[in-house]
């Protein structure tokens, strides 16, 4: 199906969407199969490259070190990827397995420990000599720990936003691409909402606009950093090794490096467009930027940051670097998300925005959640923490 309904006579809705990329189009497809009036109004294509989906994959992972109150999220994220595979007939959810490597004590493994004890997750413990084995290409430091977690594996980003969009429509959503929101006001009981092509009312407003949403929301931009990240794609020495079912996801805590490492296994050419090879990044802020004007030229510095961690813990793997990529990153100051209604505009305006290299995981639960904020005021789903007013 091809997205792209610009042409319309509408322009009076329940509900509008800004920005159908990860969570606006999860939106559009709640709020569609619930039989509301909506409009999606994406700036680019759906899929594009510009935002902060684009690259093929995403891990997903249940055993959460980052905050343990997301662990009911993604039990209900799984259960909704799962049914939209249903609906679709589509796969977009990978199990490979995740293999976690680093100090016992770091704040990674601890916090996937503390996680997958506290919600009874499947987590094996290897000890180095076994990790070794089960992990023939990994150099694991003997004062590591090795942690696996069955369940997680890797989604799909574009293919699923794509097929979000396309349910949508069938479900009688509208959804424009190529159409920039320029601004929103509140008037009377509802919102008027100017494009570069139209302007519309809207009952509600959902703005899911990624690295965009200090842009549409000033309020907001300065507790959202937005920076450029780096991803490679390299050809290793021994393919087959790396291939889809021969090797897992993985996440890594270096000793001297912050954040984590992490990786995917290749994926065969008929599953992917761009690039095919062993896909690796270093999930930690880069360098801050502004989402109209991105310098997408990749420096010698963050090829460098990568080689450290292949030829630390996978020597002998590179062989060559067959494509990079920048992406985008929201960062807020605790590095949680921002699900609310908007302060000062409750009645009217949902946000979501501020998942800092995190979120592509939760788009299918975080869909839902929005549909429900935006259309019955409150979710039955646990997100205090996830509060717009915590930065106040
Ligand atoms: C390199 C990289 C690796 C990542 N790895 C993982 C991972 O392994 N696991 C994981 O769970 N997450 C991961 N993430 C994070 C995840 O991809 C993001 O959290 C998620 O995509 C954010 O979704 P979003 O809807 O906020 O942004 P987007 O998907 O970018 O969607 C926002 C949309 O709004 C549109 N928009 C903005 N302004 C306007 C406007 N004015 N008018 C019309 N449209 C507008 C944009 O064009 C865009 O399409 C990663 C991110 C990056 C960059």
């Amino acid at each position: 199906m091809l997205i792209n309904q610009s042409a319309t006579t509408n322009t009076s809705f329940d509900v509008i969407v800004i920005g159908v990329g990860s969570m606006g189009s999860s939106t559009c497809y709640f709020l569609a199969q619930r039989g509301y009036k909506v409009l999606g109004i994406e700036q680019f294509d759906i899929p594009h490259d510009q935002g902060s989906h684009a690259g093929q994959t995403r891990i997903i992972r249940k055993a959460y070190f980052e905050h343990p109150d997301y662990v009911p999220l993604l039990h209900r994220a799984y259960e909704n990827w799962k049914s939209l595979e249903k609906e679709t007939g589509e796969q977009v959810y990978y199990q490979t397995g995740l293999a976690y490597f680093g100090q016992p004590d770091n704040e990674m493994l601890s916090g996937v420990k503390r996680s997958a004890a506290l919600y009874d997750i499947p987590l094996d413990t290897f000890d180095t000599s076994f990790a070794k084995e089960r992990f023939p290409p990994f150099k694991i430091p003997g004062n590591f720990e090795t942690l696996f977690e069955p369940e997680a594996g890797f989604v799909t980003p574009e293919k699923a936003v794509k097929l979000f969009a396309e349910q949508a429509i069938r479900n009688g959503a509208e959804i424009h691409t190529k159409e920039k929101v320029l601004e929103w006001r509140k008037e009377g009981d509802g919102i008027i909402i100017t494009t570069d092509k139209n302007i519309y009312h809207s009952k509600k407003l959902i703005i899911a606009a990624g690295a965009w949403s200090g842009k549409l929301i000033p309020s907001i931009a300065e507790k959202i950093k937005v920076t450029k990240q780096y991803v490679a794609w390299i050809k290793p020495k021994k393919w087959d090794d790396f291939t889809l079912n021969n090797f897992p996801c993985w996440l890594l805590a270096d000793d001297e490096q912050p954040g984590c490492y992490y990786g995917f296994p290749i994926l065969p050419a008929t599953m992917v467009d761009g690039p095919v090879g062993l896909k690796l990044a270093h999930h930690y802020p880069g360098i801050e930027s502004d989402p109209d004007n991105v310098n997408r030229q990749t420096g010698t510095e963050e090829l460098e940051d990568l080689m450290y961690v292949l030829n630390k813990y996978l020597p002998g793997a590179f062989e060559s670097v067959i494509a990079s990529k920048t992406c985008l990153y929201s960062n807020t100051l605790d590095e949680n998300f921002i699900i609310d209604k908007l302060p000062g505009f409750e009645d009217h305006v949902t946000v979501a925005c501020g998942f800092s290299g995190h979120g592509f995981k939760f788009a299918s639960v975080i869909g839902e959640i929005l549909a429900d904020l935006a259309t019955e005021g409150s979710t039955k789903q646990s997100i205090d923490f996830l509060n717009a007013t915590r930065f106040a």
